[in-house]
């Protein structure tokens, strides 16, 4: 692996990030031989290698190096924040005070607003052989958020081939908070013709929320049953893909699934994902209430290490709380808010079987 390591960091640091630096590279590897590469530009998951049979697999999607990475807009395996996924037209109201954040999805805001999380650069705080932890501190104003928050993310590797991480923050003002991490999987390989359709899905949740034209949740909480969105059985992605108005609006899967709340203990499966020769699974456990299933239907045109991707090369299964979860006190006053002396923690676990 020291030469794949080499490789990747050699194309990173090719060229300065956004802060004019050379970013930072991490390698973690466990004991079974499954290794993880990390950046300090947006606390980023950039390779995630299995030891399969035939050799090592990479199940990540990445930018072939830094220009590309800061092009890109698809938050290729980038923790983002500070709060993930949408926010009607960048506005909210706290305490009866209205902010407006940072708009940079046709009138509103994604994942944190222009200059999120994604494209800061995170101090590695701590490292060892298999566990980094990342951390950033977001002054009050940055992007409109009102408060200081301090976020730290570690990322662990154990040995029997999770990758956990771990998210905490906390703030000195009421303000929300949504940290995710934006991987893409192609458990068939980075560079294979099989694309995220061709994966097989099971999904621990009853209901999604359904979007308008701007893919901004409803509100309603409907039920998955009987729909092209029920995933309660395993099934392949592709099919009945695009066969519903709720996925024609979307170009596909881009939705939040409401886990079944048994399974948002961190430890249970909230989804497992198949390899489409069945050789790989990955198991998804999260804390958060809900996961975002989203094909890469923005996906192509985006530069990637072994060719330049088209949509739905890569799945992405985003553990977060509900979108917009700011403009909706109906879901549960406070959902999505973290309070001074409280603290946001959460964990998502990607487990892999090979
Ligand atoms: C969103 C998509 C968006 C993508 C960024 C996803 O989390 O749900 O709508 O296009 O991130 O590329």
């Amino acid at each position: 692996m020291k030469a794949y390591f080499a490789q990747l960091e050699h194309a990173m640091t090719r060229t300065p990030s956004f802060d004019a630096k050379l970013a930072q590279c991490v390698h973690l590897m466990n004991t079974a031989g499954m290794s993880v590469s990390f950046m300090d530009i947006g606390a980023t998951w950039l390779s995630c290698t299995l030891p399969v049979k035939g050799g090592p697999r990479e199940v990540l999607l990445r930018a072939p190096d830094m220009a590309e990475q800061m092009k890109q807009t698809a938050y290729l395996g980038a923790i983002v924040g500070r709060f993930a996924n949408r926010i009607a037209r960048g506005k909210f109201a706290l305490d009866g005070q209205e902010y407006q954040v940072s708009v940079n999805n046709g009138e509103h805001s994604l994942h944190g607003g222009a200059q999120g999380f994604d494209k800061r650069c995170w101090e590695i705080a701590e490292r060892n052989a298999q566990r980094v932890v990342f951390r950033l501190f977001s002054p009050a104003g940055e992007q409109g958020y009102p408060g200081n928050l301090e976020v730290r993310v570690s990322y662990t590797l154990t040995d029997d081939n999770a990758m956990r991480i771990d998210y905490l923050a906390h703030t000195d003002r009421l303000c929300p908070v949504n940290l995710t991490n934006h991987a893409y999987f192609n458990l068939a390989g980075e560079g294979s013709e099989k694309t995220g359709l061709d994966h097989t899905l099971q999904l621990y949740a009853d209901h999604y929320l359904p979007t308008d034209d701007a893919l901004i949740p409803t509100g309603e909480l409907r039920s998955v049953l009987g729909t092209s969105f029920d995933f309660s059985r395993a099934r392949r992605i592709g099919t009945g893909f695009l066969s519903e108005p709720d996925q024609l609006t979307a170009g596909g899967y881009d939705h939040a699934f409401v886990l079944n709340p048994e399974v948002t203990d961190g430890v249970s499966d909230a989804a497992v994902l198949t390899a489409p020769q069945k050789d790989v699974v990955m198991r998804v456990a999260t804390t958060q209430p809900a996961l975002q299933l989203y094909t890469g239907n923005f996906l192509a045109g985006t530069a990637g290490v072994s060719r330049a991707y088209l949509s739905y090369d890569g799945v992405a299964l985003e553990a977060e709380c509900f979108p917009d979860t700011p403009n909706h006190p109906e879901w549960g006053a406070g959902a999505g808010m973290l309070l001074p002396g409280e603290s946001y923690r959460h964990q998502t676990v990607y487990r892999f079987e090979f």
